[in-house]
């Protein structure tokens, strides 16, 4: 073998799925260098995860990708739940989220096209996919990390670099060298996924139809375009050896749901196991684990995904400033801590209500059958969906508040930790049209002069941003406070003292 060629960059990104682009769309939001390699020839082309959620949608608005990906996907507007072949509850999804986000649903747009529209994004900001390049091994200092792999020729290459992310996937080499756990359960029964078009008197919607059957269920999420379905249920148990095939889960799937359906084309078939893991940490010293590298999750609510391009946006912001040196290095802690209670709340959550829907455990599969439809009807016509459900779903209900980026404090509902409240202004903007620039931010709201000169002395820039209106339904009778919102526009500190923002500030400066 020849000898190894050196490169230099800031960050090495192993993995080109969904959060190793996102990441590199990050760093390049905050002018970081980075080298992006990933073994695969080009971005995947199967449909994988289908669900964008509306914080996911945020964030590409930020990068001013989510007006093609709207315009690349559907919109999931409702949701009806079937048992015994009869419809028990229609719910209207479309303006679920009014209040709370701008994108008041949840996209389906195919994994691959995700991928390609990152994938775009990243080269037309001039930057090059190494396609073709197996990260292989690194070796890390207290100043740096060397990060070998292959390329395309078979060579040897080495980079030499300050930090080391490994987004790629589940059985994530980098967190292996990391000797990181990787606990959790894998779910016995096996699954399946088919993508099709088909033809039906009752699923002809754009709407989620979920059929409760004996045992388990059976999902059909609407897909881009007419008569197009993404179809999740369980397979039979039994020979766990047999290689199952379409052919032999299309009569079940007909027989169980009753409703009638003709299978027209087979776009995907694949099988899986489910698998619900975490990581023991998402860093150590200068190598990072995100996305499927750090957790992995059941399919219940389509989180996967989305959590891992959140990962990333918790991650390059503080990538950027302990670069910059602008803050102390202990900032990159918090990547860890952070995302990991975040990982672990999403695993009580999702893996909770998946257990429930698969019918696994007998008292659940009973309650399933015979009382989910009555309370899913009854939470689906009252608020609780809108406070509790949307937000757990859409993401943008994430919060940290025992970080050590957040003082504890609030004003009305709002608190420390929370993403920034939605709320649109008189002028119809709403509150992130003014929060797109990737830096602290201090916002005052009053009728006085933002008293900012103490912010001024600091070594980490804010920008100040006032305003006189004071949208009641969110601050209540309140008036004359700031906010100070991290660059992913989480709130660091709420309330009148200004000298808290200041006391957070000169905390992570370098
Ligand atoms: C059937 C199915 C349905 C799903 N549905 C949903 C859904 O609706 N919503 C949702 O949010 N999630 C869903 N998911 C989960 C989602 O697909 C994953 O969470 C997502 O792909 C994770 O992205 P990632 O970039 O972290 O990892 P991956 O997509 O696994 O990407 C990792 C990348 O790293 C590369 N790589 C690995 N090793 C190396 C190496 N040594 N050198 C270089 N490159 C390497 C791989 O080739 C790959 O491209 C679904 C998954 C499946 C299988």
């Amino acid at each position: 073998m020849s000898n190894p060629t050196f490169h230099k960059t800031q960050v090495v990104i192993a993995g080109a799925g969904p959060t190793g682009l996102s990441l590199a769309a990050q760093l390049i939001r905050h002018n970081v260098d980075f080298i992006l390699i990933e073994k695969n020839e080009k971005t995947t082309e199967l449909s994988k995860a289908v669900v964008v959620q509306a914080r996911t949608l945020e964030i590409f608005q930020e990068l001013g990708l989510s007006e093609e990906a709207l315009q690349r996907g559907q919109v999931t507007t409702g949701m009806r739940l079937f048992y015994q072949g009869k419809q028990k509850v229609s719910l209207d999804l479309a303006g679920l989220g009014k209040g709370i986000s701008e994108f008041t649903f949840a996209l389906s747009l195919e994994q691959s096209k995700t991928e390609k529209l990152l994938a775009e994004y990243v080269t037309a900001h001039g930057k090059t996919i190494h396609w073709k390049s197996e990260f292989t091994r690194f070796e890390q200092k207290a100043d740096g990390v060397t990060v070998f792999y292959k390329n395309e020729q078979g060579n040897e290459q080495q980079i030499n670099a300050d930090y080391l992310v490994g987004c790629d996937g589940a059985g994530s080499p980098v967190r292996h060298q990391l000797n990181l756990s990787f606990e959790g359960s894998t779910e016995p029964k096996l699954f399946y996924v088919a993508d099709v078009l088909l033809k039906s008197p009752v699923i002809n919607v754009n709407a989620l139809h979920m059929y409760l059957i004996k045992k388990g269920f059976v999902l059909f999420f609407p897909m881009e375009g007419s008569g197009h379905y993404r179809i999740v249920g369980i397979l039979p148990q039994g020979n766990t050896d047999k290689v199952y095939q379409f052919s032999d889960i299309a009569p079940l799937i007909k027989e169980s749901i009753i409703s009638p359906v003709t299978f027209e084309e087979l776009r995907w078939f694949s099988t899986y196991k489910v698998h619900s893991r975490k990581a023991g940490a998402f860093m150590k010293d200068r190598c990072f684990i995100a996305g499927d590298a750090a957790h992995i999750h059941t399919p219940a609510g389509g989180q996967g995904m989305n959590t891992g391009i959140q990962d990333t946006y918790n991650l390059a912001w503080k990538i950027a400033y302990t670069l910059r040196g602008e803050t102390k290095s202990s900032l990159l802690k918090t990547y860890d801590t952070e995302r990991s209670e975040n990982a672990k709340h999403l695993l009580q959550t999702t893996d909770r209500i998946f257990d429930i829907m698969s019918g696994v455990n007998p008292f659940w599969n009973f309650i399933r059958l015979n009382l989910f439809p009555l309370f899913f009807k009854v939470i689906a016509n009252s608020p609780l969906a809108k406070r509790v459900v949307f937000p757990l779903l859409s993401q943008t209900d994430i919060a940290y508040p025992n970080s050590l980026l957040t003082l504890k404090s609030h004003i009305g509902k709002v608190k420390s930790g929370d993403r920034m409240h939605y709320f649109v202004f008189s002028n119809g903007k709403n509150i992130f049209h003014y929060l797109s620039e990737p830096c602290f931010k201090l916002l005052y709201f009053g009728n006085k002069a933002a008293n900012n000169e103490l912010l001024q002395q600091s070594k980490i820039k804010t920008s100040t941003l006032a305003f006189t209106e004071i949208p009641v339904s969110v601050f209540g009778q309140a008036t004359d406070f700031y906010i100070l919102l991290r660059p992913d526009n989480h709130i660091s500190y709420i309330g009148e003292d200004i000298n808290q923002c200041k006391k957070i500030l000169d905390h992570l400066a370098n």
